[in-house]
């Protein structure tokens, strides 16, 4: 088959931030929820704007069993059977969804759901066995890594794999440091099983992109120690100093937003010449 008569691949974010995520994955007719933690009515309002429902997913892969991550998975399951898909240890976590269709997905293995093939990525973070995703298919790439303390060379290889970048970019080293909250929690976000800061997302990724990384997204922005602005900013600058130009957004909170990104809209990189021509 020709690349062309490949369906695009179409990611979208339906919520993201410390109370809430999730994100559509589609090629053709395999469509790929990423996490269900925006509230179940966001979750339906932001599958509506897509025209779907439910019973239109294939499946639910989950990163981890944190709240932020999972709040609407039992109400969705209660509404369409979907296989759920994650690592041993997140289903061991989730104990508040008692009845589903289990998929165990090993780290680092390959497994096809149609024409898409998805890799969980083992990820430094203070749940049971979380993981970022791989997603790869004929036309297009996809790497969603939030909720990570800190990340390993193995997370580094995957970013700089995919067309399409999602990682984290939770706090600002300052507004953490002068913020209300107390000190045990700023110590477990700053922590390497905690989330990781503007600078550790910017230095991660001036280290990692490469000639195939596309639109740069940042994802699990706080709301209490970071913005919007400050999260873009420091990616923005860190890249530029290298003399590397990428689109960079920050991504919106559940508000009913779906901010998606299209394979066949993929824009070529400006890698930025420092040739005298
Ligand atoms: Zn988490
Ligand atoms: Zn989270």
């Amino acid at each position: 088959m020709a690349m062309s008569e490949y369906p695009e691949l179409v990611v979208s974010s339906l919520g993201s931030g410390s109370n809430g995520n999730a994100f559509l994955v589609e090629f053709g007719d395999q469509r790929l929820l990423i996490d269900a933690g925006v509230p179940i009515r966001t979750l339906l309002a932001c599958l509506q704007r897509r025209s779907l429902s439910p019973a239109d997913l294939t499946a639910v892969l989950i990163s981890h069993e944190h709240t932020d991550h999972v709040r609407a998975l039992a109400q969705l399951l209660g509404r369409t059977r979907l296989p759920v898909i994650a690592s041993r240890g997140t289903h061991a976590g989730m104990l508040n969804v008692p009845h589903r269709d289990r998929h165990v997905l090993p780290a680092l293995e390959q497994t096809s759901i149609g024409d898409v093939n998805v890799t969980a990525i083992p990820v430094a973070h203070d749940a049971r066995e979380p993981t970022g995703f791989f997603i790869e298919t004929p036309t297009a790439s996809v790497t969603i890594m939030s909720d990570v303390g800190e990340i390993s060379d193995v997370n580094a290889d995957f970013a700089a794999q995919a067309d399409h970048l999602i990682v984290e970019s939770n706090y600002d080293e300052g507004l953490l440091r002068s913020g209300p909250y107390p000190a045990y929690l700023k110590r477990r976000i700053r922590s390497a099983d905690g989330h990781l800061s503007n600078d550790d997302c910017a230095s991660f990724l001036r280290a990692t992109i490469g000639d195939k990384t596309g639109e740069i997204w940042l994802c699990h922005i706080s709301e209490n120690n970071n913005s919007p602005q400050l999260a873009v900013e420091a990616t923005a600058q860190a890249l530029k100093s290298d003399g590397i130009v990428r689109d960079v957004t920050a991504l919106p909170r559940y508000d009913g937003t779906v901010l998606t990104w299209r394979s066949t809209e993929k824009r070529t990189p400006i890698q930025q010449s420092s040739l005298p021509f």
